[in-house]
């Protein structure tokens, strides 16, 4: 029998942040003038993360997803993708694309398989506002070269804010299809660090779908993944394209991702408060069966369904107070790993 949680879910996905820094300060995400990092002492090994990933692995992991922060700040992150990509999982990126150009070909022949870009305006004044950078060309460049590379899947992350880019769906989409990526919209989430969120400014699923329906025409639900957390539909130009909503309509029942911090925290959920620290085992010498153990238990005690619980919050409001993510910046999405 399989590792199954409280609510028999399983454990398949693993997303490792390995690095809290990044590139760009997204208005959501990172909306601060000053962040404490991680100290450097503390951020696991490439050979530390690859010890632990065969641990989760030996437990049933077949997804590994690599985010941070901004991952391809680790300019040897193509050495960490080799040694992942011997394990014969399903590996992908997570990344803002800022540094993709140069990197695409290198992370591609390490054993990279799937690319997600993170791109949510095409006009660069809006991509100023939101990132506080000037790298709209950067990130497009980014993505231009991982299509020519030819990841297995290639697709763009677009969290839509109500007010901001919400009149920006269609021209995403068309974007997407030139690129030949698959854009996923994103409801605007309260996650730890998104200290500007409020009701007002998410934007639902039913709404972006009303919206695209009118713009372009009927939409066609396509089959689901039972785990995936986009649901995917295909307009009549046959386009295909994601929403995740799990904001208003949370899909916690079939979760079964976990996520761990570049220094070694492991959270069940993303809106966990309290995390399991694998780091000191591993460094006080714990045996992979040891490191098995730990990780077996915890996740059968695993009972997370965080999306959902926020959303039967009635007066809803950002998930922690600044100062409690000034406390513990383990709190914060950019930590955790998207
Ligand atoms: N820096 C990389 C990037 O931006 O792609 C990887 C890390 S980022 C935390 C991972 C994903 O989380 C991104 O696609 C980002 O748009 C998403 N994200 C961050 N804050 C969010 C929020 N408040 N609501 C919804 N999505 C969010
Ligand atoms: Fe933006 Fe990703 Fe950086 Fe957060 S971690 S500020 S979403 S680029
Ligand atoms: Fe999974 Fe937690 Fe997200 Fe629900 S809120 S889908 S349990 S990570």
């Amino acid at each position: 029998m399989s590792l199954r949680d409280t609510l028999g879910r399983p454990h398949r996905s693993l997303r490792i942040s390995v690095t809290d820094r990044c590139t760009l300060r997204c208005r959501y995400c990172m909306p601060e003038e000053h962040y404490e990092w991680i100290p450097r002492e503390q951020v696991l090994t490439f050979e530390e993360i690859d010890r632990l990933a065969d641990v989760f692995v030996r437990l049933g992991v077949t997804k590994i997803r690599l985010t941070g922060g901004e991952p391809l700040i680790r300019r040897s992150l193509p050495d960490l993708m080799a040694m992942l990509a011997r394990k014969n999982v399903d590996l992908a990126m997570t990344t803002n694309g800022l540094l993709l150009a140069e990197r695409a070909v290198a992370l591609r022949e390490a054993g990279l398989d799937r690319v997600t870009v993170s791109l949510d305006t095409l006009r660069p004044d809006r991509f100023r506002l939101l990132t506080g950078r000037d790298s709209l060309d950067q990130v497009i460049e980014g993505i231009e070269s991982a299509q020519r590379v030819g990841f297995e899947t290639l697709k763009i992350n677009t969290v839509v804010v109500g007010g901001f880019n919400d009149d920006e769906l269609v021209d995403m989409l068309e974007f997407g299809r030139r690129v030949g990526a698959e854009v996923r919209f994103i409801e605007y989430m309260d996650v730890g660090g998104a200290t500007g969120w409020s009701t007002k400014q998410v934007v639902s699923r039913k709404t972006m779908l009303e919206r695209l329906a009118d713009a372009l025409g009927a939409i066609v639900p396509a089959a689901r993944d039972g785990s995936a957390p986009a649901e995917r539909f295909t307009l009549p130009n046959e386009t295909q394209f994601g929403i995740i909503s799990s904001t208003t309509a949370p899909f916690c029942s079939s979760c079964d991702r976990s996520r761990l911090t570049c220094d070694g925290m492991w959270y069940l959920c993303l809106y966990a408060k309290e995390g399991v620290d694998l780091k000191s085992p591993l460094r006080n010498g714990a045996s992979p069966d040891e490191l098995v153990s730990l990780i077996e238990s915890t996740w059968q005690q695993r009972a997370d369904r965080g999306a959902e619980d926020r959303l039967a919050i009635e007066q809803r409001g950002p998930l922690v107070p600044l100062a409690a993510l000034r406390e513990n910046s383990h709190l914060e999405m950019h930590t955790r790993g998207g």
